[in-house]
């Protein structure tokens, strides 16, 4: 299992540094299960120098495709690596819906991500008029085709998935249980189909879209889902240790 959360557009410096005080010291209690932070970027250094030897990791939350030049405002994969990240989201669906990345844009971050030495942890999901019209599986399907384009197998099993339905992010709206088990099973087949079969029995499909301690144990309780990338509920150091305490073991 791996709980990961999510602080998108919040916690500076100085905040970022209060609430890793309170994930080191509640998380101490929780070691079954993996867990990361994804701060924004201004916070990064602070969080991973506060959560040393903990064991809980840090991600970025997007980086750019290329590794250095004139991209005002950019950030890549190297400099992630260099400010201490294992980990990066690549194509969280803000990224999709808000500041456009494309399909294309994805993998090329995935791409971008590896050459650093990062994980990815690709984002996958439908939006609600495409789940209404029937599409899951299709628009699923595209973004992992487009987000693992070029990849080796034994690359692609090195990845994370998450699977985050847009109608459930920060709407306090979660996919039932079994809606999400089945697309996370679809996205295991999908795999299965595409790659020898170590790939999709080892790649681990978070699930998010407002898990919250609540709704965690249900969810996480699912055959094919690995654990859960968490938004609002990650901003509380409670709610998150909660969240890894309802993982089954
Ligand atoms: C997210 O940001 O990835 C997310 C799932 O947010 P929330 O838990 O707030 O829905």
């Amino acid at each position: 299992m791996l709980i990961a959360g999510n602080w998108k557009m919040n916690r500076g410096p100085e905040d970022a540094d209060t609430l890793a005080r309170e994930l080191k010291s509640a998380l101490s209690e929780v070691d079954a299960v993996d867990t990361l932070v994804a701060p924004p970027f201004v916070s990064i250094v602070g969080v991973v120098s506060r959560l040393q030897h903990t064991g809980t990791l840090v991600a970025g939350q997007d980086l750019h495709t290329e590794v250095s030049g004139a991209f005002t405002g950019a950030v890549s994969g190297e400099m992630l690596r260099q400010a201490g990240c294992t980990h990066v989201l690549v194509g969280h669906s803000e990224r999709r819906h808000v500041f456009g990345d494309t399909n294309e844009v994805v993998g090329r971050k995935v791409q971008a991500a590896l050459a650093a030495g990062l994980v990815p942890i690709l984002c996958l999901g439908e939006t609600l008029d495409e789940r209404d019209a029937g599409q899951v599986d299709a628009v699923v399907h595209g973004q992992l085709a487009a987000g693992l384009a070029g990849l080796h197998s034994d690359q692609v099993a090195t990845l994370v998935l998450a699977y985050e339905p847009v109608w459930a992010i920060g709407t306090g709206r979660t996919a039932s249980p079994e809606q999400a088990q089945d697309v996370h099973a679809s996205i295991r087949n999908w795999l299965a189909k595409n790659h020898p079969d170590y790939v999709a029995q080892q790649m681990r499909i978070l699930y998010g879209g407002s898990v919250k301690p609540g709704n965690a144990a249900e969810l996480l309780g699912q055959p094919d889902i690995d654990g859960a990338l968490v938004g609002g509920a990650a901003l509380d150091a409670a709610s998150f240790t909660a969240i890894a305490q309802a993982s089954p073991l």
